[in-house]
């Protein structure tokens, strides 16, 4: 009845939006075996610190690698993952992942938070809230998570009383795609997040554009106001660097400095940035 009922749903809402009904179907009866198949996988793309010119963190992206489709993308699975109730599944999924590849990672004594991506409908839910919780504590490990405003929006009381169980066990909390979706500053100043990602519909058009720089840099100046660093997203110019970092914005990430890339290749990059102070990446990104 519970999967019917979900078939259903789906079924209805693909009749408004024009999308095949049988792909979501497809879709919401092949993922909880493709977790189990091991057809996720992560990229990190990482995220640079302005001033100091080094990595300071890095986010993780899921990615599906379907047998018969090919490489689904997140922004093509997600909102099913959510509707079928897999999400959590998924999200505990990426969560050990990613505990794993941090202790990989940071072999060798670096420090580096790694941030994965938290669906709204999960700030609500207290099975998971305790579970990642547990894990996290577990861990110790550095780990981040992601979060839209949207999301806090909805259940606004159970949301921040769950972001700060996060924060108590030393999840660093950031706040996602800022500007992009629904804000209230009203809600910004309660939530315990130490940093402000910039969406990039603000970033990407910054030097061509008159008011996205005004947005930005008065978002910058509001983060810090509030005591949390700023993160712009999007960066994929030199002119957009620049510019940002005269705007006194904290961390960049972008096409830039890296695509999202397989944990393998995120690796030779932090080794690369070890060896070579004032290196390749470093001298073309920073250069002025
Ligand atoms: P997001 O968290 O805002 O992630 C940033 C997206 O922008 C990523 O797309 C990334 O590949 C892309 N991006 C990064 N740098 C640039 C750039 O310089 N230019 C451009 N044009 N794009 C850039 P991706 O990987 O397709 O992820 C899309 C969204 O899917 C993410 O947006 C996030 O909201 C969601 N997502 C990803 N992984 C997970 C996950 O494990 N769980 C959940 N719940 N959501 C996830
Ligand atoms: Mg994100
Ligand atoms: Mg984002
Ligand atoms: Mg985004």
């Amino acid at each position: 009845l519970e999967q019917a009922r979900i078939d259903l749903r789906t079924v209805v809402r693909d009749l408004s939006d024009g999308t095949p009904a049988f792909d979501r179907l497809s879709l919401i009866r092949d993922l909880p075996a493709a977790i189990a198949n091991g057809e996720m996988f992560l990229q990190y793309q990482p995220k640079v610190h302005v001033r100091r010119q080094a990595i300071s963190s890095a986010e993780a992206l899921i990615r599906w690698q379907h047998p018969q489709r090919g490489l689904i993308l997140p922004g093509d699975f997600i909102t099913i993952a959510e509707d079928a109730r897999q999400i959590s599944a998924l999200t505990l999924w990426t969560l050990d992942q990613v505990i794993a590849d941090q202790k990989t990672l940071c072999g060798d004594g670096r420090d580096l938070t790694i941030f994965i991506n938290i669906s709204g409908q999960l700030l609500g839910d207290a099975e998971f809230v305790a579970e990642a919780c547990r894990k996290v504590g577990a861990g110790g490990v550095r780990i981040g998570f992601e979060i839209t405003e949207t999301a806090v929006i909805r259940d606004p009381q159970s949301a921040i009383a769950n972001l700060c169980r996060f924060d108590d066990v030393g999840i660093t909390i950031a706040i996602d795609d800022y500007g992009a979706g629904l804000s209230s500053l009203a809600y910004l100043k309660q939530l315990p997040a130490r940093e402000l990602k910039i969406d990039k519909m603000f970033i990407l058009q910054l030097t061509s554009s008159n008011r996205d720089p005004l947005i930005v840099r008065s978002t910058i100046d509001l983060a810090h106001a509030l005591e949390m660093e700023v993160t712009a997203e999007g960066v994929e110019t030199q002119a957009a660097l620049a510019l940002l970092s005269v705007m006194g914005c904290d961390m960049v990430q972008g096409y830039l400095i890296s695509r999202p890339v397989s944990i393998e290749a995120f690796r030779q990059f932090l080794r690369d940035d070890n060896l070579q102070l004032g290196g390749d990446l470093r001298q073309s990104m920073f250069k002025r």
